[in-house]
């Protein structure tokens, strides 16, 4: 049974949210689905990787209907985010039949307003684009019935204070009104007085949360790459029994497949399997004939096997409760274990949050170089070489007519490497690479990227509080820090591209002496 059946929800939605693989409401939408479904204002404290888009997309698509008026709108601070948000409610909304559509800056207006022409009802825009379009009157937002304001203090650092007080004016004083904020400053409880009527407040800390003293580390992926970063995690830390825990059943499935094919022995669980499947993986996973157990909350929930060496969180988890829970699958009965969380650049935020309520530091590790897991995997095939010679010296007398017949041309130690290559032969992993965060050309020196920043001297801004920020909140180590220029209003900060997107992440709503920092990609020098 789907744990989302518990909140009233109707059955295309059930249906939708079954297919995405959620197998459970998370913490935050566990509290805030009923209240909205109760026509309620909410004020929502949560990071991305808490499970708050749909935390307000489920109920906003079970609310509105089909009639071709707009009905609900999302202010997003970004593009990314628009599109982000819309594909998640388009998933969600997949068997309700709305029309969803995201608006933002850079793309065609003339586009846009075709698509707006055919009647949507839920419009997920960026406030300077919406208010164009209100302008043009090509937007109409009189029948407006829910608002939500997503990411609202990356919107107010971006200085939309005054768009968005316009789109909300050009709104119905009766619309129910949601906002959504990683912080809680008081620019925010402003904004929120304001236009929100008697909001209920949401927040996914609840405290009293122990954690196990076992050894806990984090990495820096890219989501593009996960896959490769997660192999060299495994093979760097040579995991004998290890869980591995992603979000959704369908991530479960996939993973499992890609690791089984670069040649783990591994299986997975999730809430779709039969109770005899489940059995079947979890003897396997008992009697050690696989090292790696794939899983999500739901179906690790039951597991209680005694010597697991290291959890691995996949995807990080949606609360520090969850935190808990899965991190204490490993270093059970006084025995060393290992907990792995791998972070993207905007989960770095949760994990963060984590962190502070649990009142642990989790140390952030560099992804081992693909020249250690070389060094690893020969060790390895050593090994197995060794153990084929001297233990099944029988099975090989097929292959040796090869080299007998090879080796009248050719030099033996050619022979067996082209061999070993051949069996081996694997696709040594990439780097991690800027796809997803493109800044562009940033007049930085080869291999860095310059960001602009909007403070300088004007704030008493050093350097040492620049390098302060850097290492201590996105833990990076100073030495890693390239060039900073302060300059009277401005400044600019050079870091390596690898770690640029959590540079960029991580300085999101940072303060430097009560004034917000904003970061951008710089532009060359012309
Ligand atoms: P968000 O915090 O909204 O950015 O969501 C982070 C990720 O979690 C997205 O990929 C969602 O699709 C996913 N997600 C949201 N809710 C759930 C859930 N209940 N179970 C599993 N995954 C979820």
């Amino acid at each position: 049974m789907n744990l989302f059946s518990k909140l009233d929800l109707n059955k295309n939605i059930l249906k939708a949210i079954s297919e995405m693989g959620f197998e459970e409401p998370s913490p935050i939408q566990k509290t805030c689905i009923p209240i909205i479904l109760n026509q309620k204002d909410v004020i929502g404290q949560a990071q991305t990787g808490t499970g708050k888009t749909a935390s307000f997309g489920i109920p906003m698509i079970q609310m509105i209907t089909k009639k071709p008026k707009t009905q609900g709108i999302v202010l997003t601070p970004t593009r990314e985010l628009a599109i982000q948000v819309s594909e998640e409610l388009r998933k969600i909304a997949k068997y309700q039949g709305l029309t969803i559509l995201p608006i933002y800056g850079g793309q065609s207006i003339g586009h846009q307003i075709r698509a707006l022409k055919q009647g949507v009802q839920i419009i997920i825009g960026t406030p300077g684009r919406v208010l164009d379009h209100l302008r043009k009157k090509t937007i109409q937002l009189q029948d407006i019935q829910l608002l939500v304001l997503d990411e609202a203090d990356e919107m107010l650092d971006m200085g939309f204070i005054d768009d968005i007080e316009q789109i909300l004016n050009a709104t119905p004083k009766e619309r129910q009104t949601l906002l959504f904020s990683a912080t809680m400053s008081p620019e925010i409880k402003k904004l929120a007085n304001r236009y929100l009527n008697q909001p209920e407040s949401v927040a996914i800390n609840r405290g009293d949360v122990t954690v196990p003293t076992i050894k806990q580390v984090y990495y820096k992926v890219l989501d593009l790459n996960k896959l490769d970063s997660l192999c060299r995690i495994i093979d760097h830390h040579e995991v004998d029994l290890g869980i591995i825990f992603c979000r959704t059943k369908k991530s479960v499935s996939e993973l499992t497949e890609s690791l089984q094919a670069r040649g783990y022995i591994v299986n997975g669980i999730h809430g779709d399997l039969s109770q005899s499947q489940r059995e079947h993986v979890m003897k396997q996973f008992r009697e050690k004939s696989i090292e790696l157990l794939v899983a999500t909350d739901v179906a690790a929930r039951g597991i209680d096997v005694g010597d697991v060496t290291h959890v691995i969180n996949f995807d990080i988890p949606q609360d520090a409760e969850s935190y808990v829970h899965r991190i204490g699958r490993t270093g059970r009965a006084g025995k060393e274990g290992k907990a792995i969380t791998l972070v993207t650049p905007r989960e770095i935020r949760l994990l963060r949050s984590i962190e502070k309520e649990v009142n642990t530091k989790i140390a952030g590790q560099p992804l081992p170089a693909i020249e250690e897991i070389k060094a690893i995997h020969q060790q390895q095939w050593k090994k197995q070489i060794i153990d084929l010679i001297e233990n099944h010296s029988e099975e090989m007398k097929d292959y040796q007519y090869i080299i007998d017949d090879l080796s009248k041309t050719y030099e033996i130690r050619d022979v067996a490497s082209a061999a070993l290559h051949n069996a081996f032969n694997e696709k040594y992993m990439t780097q991690p690479s800027q796809e997803v965060y493109d800044f562009g050309e940033t007049g930085a020196k080869p291999g860095m990227v310059r960001f602009f920043m909007n403070m300088g001297r004007n704030v008493d801004l050093t350097p040492k509080e620049v390098m302060n920020i850097i290492s201590e909140e996105i833990d990076i180590p100073v030495r890693m820090i390239g060039k900073i220029n302060i300059f009277d209003r401005f400044s600019f900060i050079e870091v390596p591209e690898d770690v640029a997107p959590f540079v960029y992440e991580g300085f999101k709503n940072t303060r430097v002496n009560g004034y917000r920092v904003i970061l951008e990609p710089a532009r060359p020098r012309s």
